[in-house]
């Protein structure tokens, strides 16, 4: 079919068809697809066009002539622009369907499934503020140093006060800490000339605990008035335990660099999920919604069936999180994971808890489950939690060589999720459930827990 083109700044009625995965309504004009912001499908719109592209473009919204049931206030609009809440405008109900459904698009799009496999999303009682962790770029506006966010698809900084998905306590530390630079005159950086000093700063807080963990990411070595700093931040921010610089030299969109300088109190904070408790350090992940995360832990766990005398793998681990959990309910547990500072964690988080029925490895996830297999360890359950490019062939097929009865596969990504989990029910897996959590609520984010079992 041929497309006339739109131009820019023309001006269209239309009508909102569907919802991208990136939160872009999509309409048709003459055939030629428009994403748009903001808006829901079943929407009618006034757009103008605002950038045109080969094969679609992008309006802006002038006017909603007919507006969905599920459409609510903004709660800030800065929040859809620097894309931290794209979501924000539908209501939190209609986000956990649209969630479910980009779900089974994905599964569908690779294999035939049944929808009712797919359960409802599972959602939070008050969806904001919840992060426990933010990464905030620092830069140079008009003379000023100041903090925000970058406008979507841009490294345009927005100056941002007030996150809303952020605990509020964080967002307070990230204002302080604006304001100490300021003071003692530290440069942000400077993209285009790659000069200056802040890139970023990094808040992390124990949502039981309250401590405070403060990254200072910059670009190079020196930081300026260091004592200064670090004495005005705790006397700001009194829950801050640990205070880290990073150092980040390298022209990249990677926030964190290899090396760090400890500033204050050891490289670690505490937190407690499920009543277990966890030191965190600056390069170890940890999941950023602490509430959902007790609840996806738990619906893993029940989806695992862990019995005492069941040999357990937890690929992916982590500081070990999902492997402590799970100890509570297997004969022993198996934690795989490559950073291995995390490792290092992992086993001091073993002793910490007086858990003695684990064993963690650092190392490819993939390499270590070769070995595994080789020494003949038989697990019956194996829980993955890779990152979002999914599973490595050879992961696979280790774990299938290994014929676990169950397998729990955790997802950040249902793309490599529904192709991976493909993979196993071509060899001998059935697909039994796939749950939807909502870790990030008003993002387009969605976190899956599946379920594969072992045909007999
Ligand atoms: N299950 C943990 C961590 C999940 S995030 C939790 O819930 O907290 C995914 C983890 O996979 C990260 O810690 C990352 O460092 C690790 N990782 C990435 N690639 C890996 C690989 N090839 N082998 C092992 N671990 C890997």
């Amino acid at each position: 079919m041929k497309h006339k083109r739109v131009s820019k700044n023309e001006i269209h009625e239309v009508e909102i068809l569907d919802l991208s995965y990136e939160a872009y309504g999509v309409a048709k004009i003459d055939g030629f697809t428009v994403f748009i912001e903001s808006v829901l499908p079943g929407e009618v719109v006034k757009v103008r066009i605002e950038r045109v592209e080969k094969r679609f473009a992008f309006g802006k919204v002038l006017e909603v002539l007919k507006a969905s049931n599920d459409r609510v206030d903004l709660i800030d609009p800065l929040g859809t622009r620097i894309g931290t809440m794209p979501l924000q405008h539908m209501a939190y109900e209609a986000q956990l369907q649209f969630k479910r459904k980009l779900v089974i698009d994905c599964f569908s799009k690779v294999m035939q499934i049944d929808q009712d496999i797919v359960l409802f999303t599972l959602g939070m009682d008050h969806p904001w503020h919840y992060r426990n962790k933010a990464q905030i770029p620092v830069r140079e506006i008009q003379g000023h140093l100041e903090t925000g966010f970058f406008k979507r698809n841009s490294h345009d900084l927005v100056p941002i006060e007030n996150y809303h998905i952020q605990e509020p306590e964080i967002d307070e530390a990230i204002l302080s800490i604006r304001n100490i630079l300021r003071d003692l005159n530290i440069r942000a950086y400077d993209e285009t000339n790659h000069e200056g000093c802040i890139r970023h700063i990094i808040v992390r807080r124990g949502h039981i605990t309250k401590e405070m963990m403060v990254i200072l990411v910059t670009n190079g070595k020196t930081l300026p008035y260091r004592e200064a700093l670090v004495q005005r931040i705790l006397e700001d921010c009194p829950n801050v335990v640990s205070i880290v610089q990073n150092i980040n030299d390298q022209k990249t969109n990677v926030i964190m660099g290899n090396t760090s300088n400890l500033l204050f109190g050891e490289d670690k904070y505490y937190d407690k999920l499920l009543d277990k408790t966890f030191a965190i350090s600056s390069h170890s992940f940890f999941q950023v919604n602490s509430k959902q995360t007790e609840v996806l832990y738990a619906k893993a766990l029940e989806f695992a069936n862990i019995s005492h005398d069941d040999i357990v793998i937890d690929a992916y681990c982590g500081i070990g999180t999902i492997t402590l959990c799970a100890s509570d309910l297997a004969h022993t547990v198996y934690g795989v994971e490559v950073v291995e500072d995390a490792i290092t964690m992992a086993k001091y988080n073993a002793s910490l808890n007086a858990i003695t029925n684990t064993v963690f490895e650092a190392g490819k996830a993939e390499v270590v489950m070769q070995k595994w297999v080789k020494q003949g360890i038989k697990p019956d359950v194996i829980i993955v939690d890779p990152p979002r490019k999914g599973l490595a062939e050879s992961f696979i097929d280790a774990s299938i060589a290994m014929k676990p009865k169950r397998l729990i596969y955790v997802s950040c990504n249902p793309v490599t999720l529904a192709k991976d989990v493909k993979k196993y029910t071509e060899q001998g897996y059935e697909l039994i459930s796939v749950q939807p959590v909502d870790m990030f609520p008003h993002t387009t984010h969605v976190e899956c827990i599946t379920l594969l079992s072992l045909k007999k």
